[in-house]
């Protein structure tokens, strides 16, 4: 028997089973699939999970022959999955992987060697863009802007900006996201609860291209619960990070999703009736009582926006970043004693060896710890630079001035 324990709340039970698949009634039973609460043996798994996102493509007419498909891929369960169903579903399609560094110190780089493999294994050809390489700056720059508590935001609108921008540098007709049944719901209900109606609308599962020469948008994974493409990804030994983005915050759309999965316990189909009050009955009333967005080219980067000013929310965040003129957050030991000459006394070293726990604990007990260096510049060494990195983070929406030094 295996266990996997991905998230605390996608526990997954891999056993043979005394009794027979209940589909083919051939092989033994392996896995549940979690929303027929029926066991099942690998292939019988394999074949419904394929078939609804084959189902899900043919009913809202998703990909067309013809297409050149890009699938941007992040490294988690979602996208690797969609990539590997698409190949095995469509093997004639021309299909693309397309992998964005966003030069995220001591995750992107990891991440890409992990697609890289699994790209080649898949025989998918990737392209892969460098942001800190292409445009100057790191979405770890975020930190020194008032996006310092919600850099998802911040990334969230470039990587929006990028998609659309390499669909056209590699002339896809269709990008499919790893959006999935969870993902939908939870950001329904966000938006129900702030009142954005025209974002729920915008929520569907082939997005036409607002303009000539945008692509077309897709997700085939819209009827798929979380759960189950995670258990698809360990049946089919998908490679996908089992780490975590340094700047991945806890967003009321997760804390939505924790709520329904707990729901689901009482009513395992509440998902899908949440997912059909929307489509059927909200969305098109919503439609009928809303005028259409107006929407226009930036006059900056040429992307679509909605603002009024025509400045689209990527340039934006751009020219927060243009403003800063020290990004310095990391150092080598050498950089460190070159950087401190211009600092007088008003710096101090710590190793944080013995303390590495503090990274645990709440803000209050790590606000204490550095108060009396508040005025100083913090230069940290740790027992491996990237613990040095997350603290630096840490003391940075503190308003600390951190830096880690690269002492391995
Ligand atoms: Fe970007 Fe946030 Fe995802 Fe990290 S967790 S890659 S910052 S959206
Ligand atoms: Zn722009």
């Amino acid at each position: 028997m295996k266990h996997y324990n991905c998230k605390e709340e996608l526990k997954l039970i891999i056993k043979d089973y005394p009794f027979l698949c209940k589909i083919c009634k051939k092989e033994k039973a392996l896995i549940e699939i979690p929303s027929q609460k029926i066991k099942v043996c690998k292939n019988c798994y394999n074949n419904f999970f394929e078939n609804r996102i084959k189902k899900t493509i043919e009913k809202y007419k998703m990909i067309k022959p013809q297409d050149k498909v890009g699938v941007f891929l992040s490294g988690g369960k979602d996208s690797s999955t969609l990539l590997f169903v698409l190949k095995k579903l469509y093997p004639d399609i021309n299909l693309q992987a397309i992998f964005i560094n966003l030069g995220i110190r001591y995750y992107s780089d990891k991440l890409e060697d992990l697609v890289k493999n699994f790209c080649k294994n898949l025989e998918v050809p990737l392209f892969i863009y460098n942001l800190p390489e292409k445009e100057g700056y790191r979405i770890d720059d975020f930190i020194f802007t008032y996006f310092k508590d919600k850099v998802c935001s911040a990334c969230g609108a470039i990587k929006r900006y990028l998609f659309s921008k390499i669909a056209k540098e590699l002339e896809l007709n269709v990008i499919a996201t790893g959006h999935h049944l969870d993902d939908t719901i939870s950001v329904m209900l966000n938006l129900f609860f702030q009142g954005d109606f025209l974002g729920i609308a915008k929520l569907q599962p082939s997005l036409p291209p607002l303009f000539p020469n945008q692509v077309k948008k897709i997700k085939p994974l819209y009827t798929t619960p979380e759960k189950e493409i995670l258990y698809y990804a360990i049946l089919n030994e998908i490679p996908f990070e089992n780490f975590k983005c340094p700047h991945a915050n806890v967003t009321p759309s997760k804390k939505i999703k924790e709520l329904l999965t707990k729901l689901e316990d009482e009513n395992r189909q509440i998902k899908y009736q949440l997912l059909s009050v929307f489509t059927k009955k909200l969305i098109p009333l919503i439609k009928s009582n809303y005028k259409e967005e107006v929407l226009s080219l930036c006059i900056k980067c040429g992307e679509i926006t909605s603002s009024q000013d025509k400045i689209c929310s990527r340039c934006k965040r751009i020219e927060l970043l243009e403003k800063i003129d020290n990004k310095t957050l990391e150092l080598t030991k050498e950089e460190f004693e070159d950087y401190i000459k211009n600092l007088n006394s008003n710096w101090v070293l710590i190793d944080l060896k013995n303390r590495e726990n503090l990274l645990n604990e709440s803000t209050k007990k790590l606000k204490r710890f550095f108060k009396s260096y508040r005025d100083k510049h913090i230069f940290l060494t740790a027992s491996e630079p990237e613990i040095g990195y997350l603290f630096t983070l840490k003391l940075r929406k503190l308003n600390f001035k951190a830096y880690n030094i690269k002492t391995v």
